[in-house]
């Protein structure tokens, strides 16, 4: 019934962690889908998911089993959204984006960038014409910025018939400028450029990234006791994917949102007060909108689900609901120190099925 899959994802245990309390980690595993949780103060408690990544589990069995069917979808013209949720150090990010943006080709290489290179590959290689348009832009105290152009610093969200819902002035990079370039080619050229492909691909990855990564370095983020800067914004990169026979025919294919949410740990671990107190109320209140908008989505109360409760659950209304396919990444450090976020986390992604 759901289009929700939610998967759990532990990173391995950081030197810290380790020099804290060795190897001892707060799970046992049992299969790629379930997992008995141990945390001193309460029973061990047995958790199942779609899909269960473990510290050895690679960058590249994330994409596949979470955005592969996503992306293939978003070019056939259904929607769809990839979220990683968890507290601040659980590795977000980390899946989102890799150790950095600008890391391709590589094993280490994160969604965002696994995702611009399958449209690159399917769009190359497609009869039609396309065009892929990306944005970027963070949910900060309920306010929507252009991380692509900081001067856009509280943009609308709107609604169109043939648009869905669409962040009104948000900066887009254009991805691929449909198959015209190679329209007018020789076909000695064509073989040149297939040949080059390669080295064209990863240029182009690249030229898309750089942009991306000034993005990444205009997100709003916080000192909090915890010692980290953490992230305490949502992070989303709207990829929108069109199709149309001729250039002035453009026909809406599907649109694939990817969220890095903010930190969801509780405030008063952090000891927070004045800005950080109220970054932390408007974290927890989008995050339990969402966490109400998947339920209501999962358990088919579909007529009464309050995507109005949040920027981020508006945004990503037409995304997330209707026949759009969505996935959650709930990641969770594996160290026991970390016990009672992971399970808050956990109890999040079970809520949401
Ligand atoms: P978050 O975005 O949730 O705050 P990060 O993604 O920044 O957390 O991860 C915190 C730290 O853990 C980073 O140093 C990151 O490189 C590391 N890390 C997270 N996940 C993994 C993983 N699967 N493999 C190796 N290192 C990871
Ligand atoms: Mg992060």
């Amino acid at each position: 019934m759901s289009n929700v899959t939610v998967c759990v994802r532990f990173r391995p245990l950081s030197h810290k962690e380790r020099k804290a309390n060795g190897d001892n980690v707060c799970f046992r595993k049992l299969d790629s889908e379930s997992f008995v949780f141990k945390y001193e103060r309460e029973e061990d408690v047995i958790f199942s998911f779609d899909k269960v990544f473990y510290e050895d589990a690679q960058q590249s069995d994330v994409y596949d089993f979470l955005a592969v069917p996503i992306v293939s979808d978003a070019i056939n013209g259904i929607n769809g959204t990839i979220i990683t949720y968890g507290q601040t150090g659980a590795g977000k990010t980390y899946s989102m984006e890799g150790p950095s943006i600008l890391h391709c080709n590589e094993q280490k290489t994160g969604l965002v960038q696994r995702v611009v290179d399958e449209l690159f590959v399917c769009l190359r290689s497609s009869a039609s014409t396309w065009t892929v348009k990306l944005s970027m832009v963070e949910i900060y105290l309920e306010k929507v910025r252009d991380l692509l152009d900081l001067s856009k610093d509280n943009l609308q969200i709107k609604e169109s018939k043939t648009q869905g819902i669409y962040i009104s002035g948000s900066t887009e990079i254009s991805i691929v400028n449909s198959s015209d370039a190679l329209e007018n080619l020789s076909v000695s050229v064509l073989e040149f450029y297939s040949e080059c492909l390669s080295l064209c691909r990863y240029e182009f990855i690249f030229a898309c990234l750089s942009k991306l990564q000034q993005g990444i370095a205009n997100r709003a983020v916080g000192e909090t006791q915890m010692n980290l800067a953490s992230s305490r914004s949502h992070c989303l990169y709207i990829f929108s994917v069109q199709h149309g026979s001729t250039s002035d025919e453009r026909v809406k294919a599907g649109k694939i949102i990817l969220v890095d949410l903010a930190g969801s740990e509780k405030v008063e671990k952090t000891g927070a007060e004045g800005r950080v107190l109220d970054e932390a109320k408007t974290i927890n209140k989008s995050l339990s909108a969402l966490g109400n908008v998947i339920n209501a989505l999962t358990t088919g109360k579909q007529n009464h689900v309050p995507f109005r409760d949040s920027k981020l659950t508006r945004i990503l209304q037409d995304a997330l609901g209707g026949n759009s396919r969505a996935a959650l990444l709930c990641c969770c450090s594996p160290s026991p120190s970390n016990a009672p976020e992971s399970l808050s986390t956990l109890r999040f992604g079970t809520r949401t099925k």
